[in-house]
Parts: C-alpha cells; structure tokens; sequence
C-alpha cells in the first residue's frame, strides 16, 4: 500500500501541494485527476523522489523519500509527462533499461530480464517495433516504448504522468487495459489523466485535485457527478450507463 500522509510540496517559494492525504491499495488503478496547474506531475514527481518534501510517504514497509536511488528504482516506476526519446537506440534497447535497477553493475543480462522486456513490448504494443531506431519512431510510439520501459521495471507501484495523451483511441484504451492488468497482478498503478471518459471508465478510484489540494477521492460513479465536474474542471457532462460501466462525455462549459 502506499500511504501518503501531510504531503506538502514546495517550489520556488510557492506552496504548490497542501498538505495531501491519500492511499493507493494493491490492485487498485488509481486515477490523477484536475485541470491544469492543479499540481498533478508536481505530486507524481513528489513521489517519485525529486523534490524534497514536508510529511510521509509510505510504501509498504518503506519510507520512499529514505530509499536509496536503487532501492526506490526497484519498488517504483515513473513515467513524465514529457514522453521523447533523446538517443538513437534500439527500441528493445531502450526498454531493456527498465531492467538496469535489478542487475549489478556490469553484470549480464539474464533470461528473465528478456522475458521482461518481451511481457513489456507486447503489453503497449511495440513489439514490431523492437529492432527499429527509436528516435524514428512517431511521438505516440515513442510514448508507448517509454511505458513500456517503465513496465518491464517490474515495480509494485507504477505512476505514469498523462500515459494516454496524444495517443490514437486504439492505443488510449489499451493503455488503460494494460494500466488495469498490471494492477490485476496485485499492484499500485497511479495514473493522471486529462481524459474524463476514460478516467471513468478504467480507473477503480478517481483522485481529483485543484489548486494544490484533494477536492474528491473515491469511485468514479461518485466523485463524477455534475457538481463537483463544474467545481473542479468548471465542465458539465453526459452522463451514461452500460454493462461495463460509467459512459463520461464533457459537452459544455459552466460559466464562472
Ligand atoms: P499539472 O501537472 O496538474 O498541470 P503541475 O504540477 O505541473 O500541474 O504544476 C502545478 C503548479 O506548480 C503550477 O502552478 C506550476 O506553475 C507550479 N510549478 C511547477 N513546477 C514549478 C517550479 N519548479 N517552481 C515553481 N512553481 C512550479
Ligand atoms: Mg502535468
């Protein structure tokens, strides 16, 4: 479980996160939501160790912010916001160093390191681009081999900052499919989105925040109703049911 007590974030001298208060359990694929500036990547960055902090982390029997660099590598994967691949590598490559945190230094790769990267390859659908140049591949490819880096880490906790954006509808809901069965597996996928139909949809918890603070946590079917879609993204919404769940479409602004 992750805990996460009196989180507060400060940065340049302004108060960006306040005093947050939030769990993330096994299993669980917990949705980031809140509308621009509302300090979403400033808190997945929080958790993943680069900023300092005032309050608690929590994960499992680990004190995050104490973990050595190695250690917080092999308990949590973080995906940026900003998805680009910098170096020319082969895209089995780039996803291979997801492995790096299980391995000492200089040793060789093993058999299931490359059963990592092949589960990690077919989950965000680039295994046919594995021996292409990484770089030569379109932005929603190189986000893709980017997640799949952070998936073959093989962390109990994954936090992927906007995973979905700028992906086609295709590979926005195998993003979230592949978001759920790793959390199927008994672990913690912590997810900001900007997309409210799919937060609806694939998330089994929302977290909605706004100017730094928790302004809703809990189901989807609840934290998504009209009053507080206005108070916090300042949007109304069609609101629909079918046998898989919660139908969220945003039709309109509210005036402020
Ligand atoms: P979100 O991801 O929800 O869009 P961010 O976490 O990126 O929001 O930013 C939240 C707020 O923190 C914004 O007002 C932003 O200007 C501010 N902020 C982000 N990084 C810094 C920084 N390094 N110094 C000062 N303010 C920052
Ligand atoms: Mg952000």
């Amino acid at each position: 479980m992750l805990d996460v007590k009196n989180l507060s974030v400060v940065l340049s001298k302004r108060r960006v996160l306040h005093a947050l208060n939030f769990t993330i359990r096994n299993g669980e694929v917990v949705g980031l939501l809140g509308p621009n500036g509302a300090g979403k990547s400033t808190l997945m960055r929080a958790l993943s160790g680069q900023y300092p902090i005032e309050g608690a982390i929590k994960l499992d029997e680990h004190d995050l912010p104490s973990l050595s660099i190695a250690e917080r590598a092999r308990n949590l994967a973080y995906l940026p916001q900003t998805r680009i691949i910098g170096w020319p590598m082969r895209v089995r490559d780039v996803v291979a160093l997801g492995r790096l945190p299980w391995r000492a230094l200089g040793q060789r790769s093993s058999a299931a390191d490359a059963e990592a990267v092949q589960h990690a390859l077919d989950l965000m659908d680039v295994a046919h681009l594995a021996d292409r140049t990484a770089t030569e591949l379109s932005g929603g490819e190189q986000a893709r081999v980017l997640a799949a880096r952070a998936v073959a880490q093989d962390t109990r906790l994954l936090i992927a900052d906007e995973p979905a954006s700028g992906l086609d509808p295709a590979h926005q809901i195998m993003m979230m499919e592949a978001l759920r069965r790793i959390a199927r597996q008994g672990r913690m996928v912590f997810v900001s989105l900007h997309d409210l139909t799919l937060a609806a949809r694939w998330c089994d918890r929302v977290i909605m925040l706004k100017d730094g603070e928790i302004a809703g946590d809990g189901s989807p079917g609840l934290m998504m109703q009209p009053q507080r879609l206005a108070h916090v993204f300042g949007v109304r919404a069609h609101f629909a049911l079918d046998t898989e769940g919660l139908i969220l479409a945003p039709t309109g602004l509210i005036q402020r």
